[in-house]
């Protein structure tokens, strides 16, 4: 008896987890990384009108934004994806972010990760005074976007996003210790890790790489730190992301478009925007 029972669980499970592997099907996943929302001649910059053209594109091309919390529970959980996703991010946590594009977000109903910066964050939050051009997005004005259901935060150190001492981002430098690299990266992640819950009440899932500098080190710490997805260098644009239900390590290698003002979102996706089935209706 017992041993028919033992045969019987086997062969379910041999049935279940072959049913599951005929779904496993990798999906890709093009990610946008924008910085500045507002009139200006820079190249990381792009006027509101450019960003809602981009807004209007994806619409028009039936793309679907998704979070990076349905990112995850797509690899975790199994969970489905809308067709054709697409996820939209922001570096550094700008105010023109908040001033600009979080409306056009809730105009179109799009969502995005926002990657903000510590210290930035606490400055700008302790003495605000509206700034287009360089100004820093509040707690205050985090939270409100938090609330929308639009929008989530990514954490894009607390005060390693710049080059310094011979260091590039948030990398590790030439002669230091891995230990020492490891503490020194791990404690300024980790404060606004800390920050981020003080002051939203909500955990990051997604560290950004500044700069798109990547330092393997620093992946063993996020992963540690219980981190689930990392920003990390430029995708090219023809080869979007491949993500794979159940591999949890493609989520530490998401590779970005950065989409300058000489880059037009059409480029972005040439492969998708000839693809058939967006010329159906
Ligand atoms: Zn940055």
């Amino acid at each position: 008896m017992i041993k028919k029972l033992i045969i019987l669980i086997l062969t379910l499970t041999i049935l279940t987890s072959t049913a599951q592997a005929q779904q496993i099907k990798p999906i890709e996943l093009p990610i946008i990384m924008y910085h500045f929302i507002v009139e200006n001649k820079g190249e990381h910059h792009i006027s509101p009108d450019e960003f809602e053209r981009d807004l209007l594109f994806l619409q028009q091309n039936d793309y679907n934004t998704i979070s990076m919390s349905e990112l995850i529970a797509f690899v975790y959980d199994y969970q489905p994806l809308p067709p054709n996703p697409v996820m939209l991010t922001f570096d550094d946590g700008y105010y023109n972010n908040y001033a600009y594009a979080f409306p056009l977000l809730q105009k179109y109903n799009m969502k995005a990760v926002i990657n903000i910066i510590g210290d930035h964050t606490d400055i700008w939050s302790n003495n605000f005074y509206e700034d287009m051009q360089h100004g820093h997005t509040t707690w205050e004005q985090l939270n409100e976007m938090l609330e929308s259901g639009l929008v989530e935060i990514g954490n894009h150190t607390y005060s390693m996003h710049r080059n310094r001492y011979g260091r590039r981002g948030c990398t590790r430098m030439e002669g230091e210790s891995l230990f020492d690299y490891q503490r020194l990266f791990g404690r300024d992640v980790n404060r606004l890790q800390g920050r981020i819950f003080e002051e939203t009440e909500t955990h990051s899932d997604v560290f950004a790489f500044p700069f798109h500098a990547v330092c393997d080190d620093a992946i063993q710490v996020l992963q540690i730190l219980g981190f689930r997805a990392a920003f990390t260098g430029a995708q090219i644009p023809s080869k979007p992301n491949v993500i794979t239900q159940g591999d949890m390590d493609c989520l530490f290698d998401l590779r970005r478009v950065n989409r300058s003002r000489l880059r037009p979102v059409e480029n972005i996706f040439p492969v998708i925007q000839t693809n058939p089935r967006h010329h159906e209706n």
